[in-house]
């Protein structure tokens, strides 16, 4: 079964239509790229996906597992598996890295079970341990409060960090307008890379094909105007890389 499929999916925002009846499947194991110019729409898809109330869905499907998701909470999508990487992540202070993730699995855990007790101190202790010696983590980072003070790498870790206790069946992450720096750059695709297995599908949104010399999808899609208007491998980053955008939007008129 695929993870999440999109079917013609149209938004809007403000009362302006943005997505335009866009399609895209994505299987558990999948690594998904979409590239595009700025305002086409890609991170009204990101916020969309995750339950946003600014974004309103005027036609189509969000499918999870089988089951239509476009009512759901964005909490609730959350902890059915759905996992968005803020661009722009809240500092809170007084909350430690470690204990907003052991709330954050608690709250799900429970979501699953109202009897469950959530995870005890010494397995949660265990588990945090094992997944930051896979993302190459000082174990001192654990006992920072929230991106509080971070730099723009250290939101990055903690987001991936996040992702790697949560466990999604799908993560989203929205790269486009963030400014990353090589070394933010290269934080989010060793995390993704060491996190990248058959029980998860990502998808990448980026406007800089250079993400992608680290990230490496078997899938890459183009985004012009609300909708993905070519599909491809790898090559195709590879051609954007080379020629610009120009091409697509030249084969795209009528829609660019
Ligand atoms: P991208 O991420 O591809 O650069 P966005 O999804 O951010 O594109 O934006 C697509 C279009 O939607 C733009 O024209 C933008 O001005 C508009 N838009 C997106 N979010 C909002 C919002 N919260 N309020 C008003 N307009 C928005
Ligand atoms: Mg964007």
């Amino acid at each position: 079964m695929s993870a999440l499929e999109i079917k013609n999916l149209k938004v809007s925002v403000e009362g302006k239509e943005i997505l335009k009846g866009l399609n895209l499947t994505i299987n558990q194991g999948e690594v998904h790229a979409i590239m595009g110019p700025n305002g086409t729409g890609k991170s009204t898809l990101a916020y969309t996906l995750m339950g946003h109330p600014g974004y309103t869905v005027t036609g189509g499907e969000i499918i999870f597992k089988g089951k239509n998701i476009l009512d759901l909470e964005a909490d609730e999508r959350s902890r059915a598996g759905i996992f968005l990487a803020f661009q722009y992540p809240v500092s809170i202070p007084g909350v430690t890295v470690a204990n907003f993730l052991r709330t954050a699995i608690n709250s799900r855990r429970r979501a699953a079970n109202p009897e469950d007790k959530g995870i005890s101190i010494p397995d949660f202790r265990t588990m945090l341990k094992e997944k930051m010696a896979l993302l190459k983590m000082d174990p001192a980072f654990a006992g920072r409060y929230l991106n509080d003070g971070f730099s723009g790498g250290e939101k990055k870790r903690a987001e991936i960090l996040q992702m790697a206790t949560l466990k999604p069946e799908i993560a989203i992450l929205d790269e486009t307008d963030s400014g990353l720096d090589i070394d933010a750059l290269r934080i989010v695709s060793e995390g993704v890379n060491a996190l990248n297995g058959p029980d998860l599908g990502v998808l990448v949104i980026t406007h800089y094909q250079r993400l992608l010399n680290y990230i490496k999808p078997q899938f890459v899609h183009i985004m012009m105007n609300g909708i993905i208007v070519e599909s491809g491998g790898p090559d195709l980053a590879l051609r954007l890389e080379e020629m610009g955008y120009d091409w697509v939007r030249e084969k795209y008129e009528e829609v660019a």
